[in-house]
């Protein structure tokens, strides 16, 4: 059973990569539960599912997802593929710890035969050559016995643990759906927040670590002039821009719809406007031309709110204030970053926020 359970699983890395492909080409927001539904229906576990999911197109929208999830998982439709692989580990870990267990039994007795045995020996003032011949048998028994059990039980911490690796790998790859946008496939809203909260966790990291929240210009008329399908095209230009204007350990997530934000590093307040300065000079010269139609769609500017951690309280004082910048530098004419300062506030109590989706 435990080897028709692991061929089973070894199918799951290639089976997660055909279901994150289907969702993404079908347009469905790659969450947990989301998964979990194009995965059963995936693997067929219940044809109706499937054949309802089907009905459903692309474009299904979340609500209707929900719908089939409720009707066909637990009554909150959680995420129950981690709650299984969850249940998996704990199993396996069981059967490890009994394996060790019994080894370790295993190895008791023996012990005690070989304490037997020399006690025998050397109780008796007379060692006989029959008590020898014994001997010699029950210790070489013993030992064939333990070496016997010892291989089957290595065999199966081996086993054991390739299907650990097999059940870490699936969980990894949940975590890395639950963590990506599938636009842009840079890091989303949810890994973010984790990334900013852990600013906090030290006094050094607070004082040596910048957020920058970048926001597209006029996005809404690029939208509005050449489609939806083009806006997108443009955000995943803009976030490979930025990508690639970021050393590799620097952070950067969309965290709205044209929003992008970047935690840097071990970095100064004058570091965080450089690296600010040169992605926005960066994307302000890339060109945008559309190479079959010749319609130009750029320039595309951004404007960028940077803010130290040493410079707020929590994670939420950090945003906002990065946030207010935002907001200053959009109001001072856009295509500019800038850094927060104490007193810099939004107008008339108005939030930035509100003008976001
Ligand atoms: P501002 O310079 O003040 O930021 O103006 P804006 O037009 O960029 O800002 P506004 O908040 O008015 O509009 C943002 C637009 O971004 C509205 C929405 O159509 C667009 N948008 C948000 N998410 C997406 C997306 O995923 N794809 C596309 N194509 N557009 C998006
Ligand atoms: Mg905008
Ligand atoms: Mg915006």
């Amino acid at each position: 059973m435990a080897s028709a359970a692991a061929s089973a699983k070894v199918q799951v890395p290639d089976i997660a990569a055909q279901v994150t492909h289907a969702m993404r080409v079908m347009g469905v927001p790659p969450i947990p539960r989301n998964y979990e539904l194009y995965y059963e229906a995936y693997i067929g576990s219940n044809p109706r599912l499937t054949k309802e999911l089907a009905a459903l197109g692309s474009r299904a929208t979340q609500e209707e997802l929900d719908a089939i999830g409720q009707q066909y998982f637990s009554q909150h439709h959680r995420p129950i593929g981690i709650d299984r692989a969850h249940q998996s580990i704990v199993s396996q870990l069981t059967d490890l710890l009994k394996l060790l267990r019994e080894e370790q039994n295993a190895l008791e007795t023996y012990n005690r035969v070989l304490g037997d045995t020399y006690s025998n020996i050397t109780t008796k003032s007379q060692t006989s050559s029959e008590l020898l011949r014994n001997a010699i048998t029950i210790i070489s028994e013993a030992t064939e016995d333990t070496m016997s059990q010892g291989k089957d039980r290595v065999e199966n911490v081996v086993q054991k643990s390739f299907e650990m690796e097999v059940i870490r790998q699936e969980l990894d790859e949940y975590k890395r759906i639950a963590n990506t946008d599938s636009l842009t496939r840079l890091a989303n809203r949810r890994a973010f927040d984790e990334k900013l909260a852990a600013i906090f966790t030290s006094e050094q990291t607070r004082a040596t670590t910048g957020l920058l929240v970048a926001d597209i210009d006029h996005f809404k008329k690029i939208n509005d002039t050449y489609g939806h399908p083009v806006g997108d095209k443009i955000l995943a230009t803009v976030a490979t821009i930025i990508r690639t204007n970021l050393r590799r350990d620097q952070f950067v997530a969309r965290t709205g719809g044209e929003e992008f934000a970047m935690i840097i590093t071990d970095s100064t307040e004058e570091d965080c406007l450089a690296i600010a300065e040169r992605i926005r000079n960066a994307l302000s010269i890339t060109p945008f031309k559309n190479s079959k139609t010749g319609v130009n769609y750029g320039p595309i500017t951004i404007s960028i709110g940077i803010c130290m951690g040493g410079s707020a309280d929590d994670a939420i004082d950090l945003y906002n204030k990065t946030d207010i910048a935002l907001y200053c530098a959009k109001n001072s004419g856009r295509n500019r970053s800038m850094l927060f300062e104490d007193g810099m506030k939004k107008e008339s109590g108005k939030s930035w926020l509100i003008y976001r989706k």
